[in-house]
């Protein structure tokens, strides 16, 4: 007999999909991530200026991206790094989700500033470097906010189910999953996407799945064939890093797509996208999978 996905991550039963579990669909504002449309979130790595913000935010809103992304609070390699602009980041994605209607999906860091990004964030991210922070998870889960939960660097899948369950135990069923890359021997790009593991979290979870190109790769030349491999892979939206002159980002400039990239693979994408958006319309799990899978 084959192991099962109930078997194989029988700890976390919470987040697995089965006949019994509906896949979540999870709200923002007047749209869904995980419903019948793939969602595109994009933006700066970092919230810089108030003319970078909203430039990249009008510009991805026309494009078709429905999240706009970027950091106040900035996880760096060193400490002497730009570490963001804090609260007066938030301002300035709730004055760009004001002037665009896109909503707004930024990082949270600290267990103490959950309350304040969780009155200006329509979605927390926990980073990658904090999916094992479970006193962050936890208090960022009851904050009653969708979560974008990024898998961490060296996490194996179980280990981030077992992330998101805990959020589920805390309260919140709003979970978004994030595969944007892993720490491998293969060290020509930043990180190893892991678009298996896509595959596998859409075949085990009721959970949304998107992916990450940009911190997946690090380079910008290679985001749009990740983001394809995403899409193709099932993800249900992505995670995209734009900046109006990559070059002279604060951080992540080298993985940021410049507004003529983000067009450029956005129409590139768009058949792909589609015939993904007519998978999530017409299948459910009892037609993707056999139903020994799904028990
Ligand atoms: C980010 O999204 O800018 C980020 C810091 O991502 P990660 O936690 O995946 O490194
Ligand atoms: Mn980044």
């Amino acid at each position: 007999m084959r192991e099962s996905w109930q078997q194989r991550f029988a700890d976390t039963p919470d987040v697995l999909l089965s006949a019994r579990r509906q896949r979540t669909v999870v709200p923002v504002l007047d749209f869904a991530v995980g419903g019948g449309s793939f969602i595109t979130m994009a933006g700066p790595c970092s919230v810089e200026t108030e003319s970078q913000l909203l430039s990249t935010a009008h510009h991805v809103r026309r494009a078709g991206a429905r999240i706009l992304r970027g950091g106040a609070f900035k996880p760096r390699s060193s400490p002497y790094s730009f570490q963001g602009l804090g609260l007066e980041g938030l301002k300035l994605l709730a004055r760009a989700r004001q002037q665009t209607g896109l909503a707004i999906v930024t990082e949270v860091m600290s267990e103490c500033d959950v309350p304040m990004v969780a009155e200006y964030a329509d979605i927390l991210q926990i980073g990658s470097r904090n999916m094992e922070n479970d006193s962050l998870i936890a208090a960022a889960a009851r904050s009653g906010r969708p979560l974008l939960l990024k898998r961490g660097l060296v996490a194996t899948v179980a280990d981030l189910l077992r992330a998101a369950q805990l959020a589920i135990d805390c309260g919140n069923p709003n979970v978004i999953l994030c595969e944007r890359g892993i720490r491998t021997f293969e060290t020509a790009l930043r990180n190893t996407f892991d678009a298996a593991a896509i595959a596998l979290l859409k075949a085990a979870s009721h959970l949304p799945v998107i992916a990450d190109p940009s911190h997946a790769s690090g380079n910008r030349d290679l985001v749009p064939a990740l983001a394809r491999i995403g899409v193709a892979a099932g993800a249900d939206g992505m995670l995209v890093e734009v900046h109006p002159d990559p070059d002279h980002a604060w951080s992540d400039g080298e993985q940021s797509l410049s507004f003529a990239e983000f067009d450029a693979m956005m129409a590139a994408l768009a058949p792909w996208i589609e015939l993904r958006e007519t998978e999530m319309q017409f299948c459910d799990a009892a037609e993707l999978y056999p139903l020994e899978m799904v028990g």
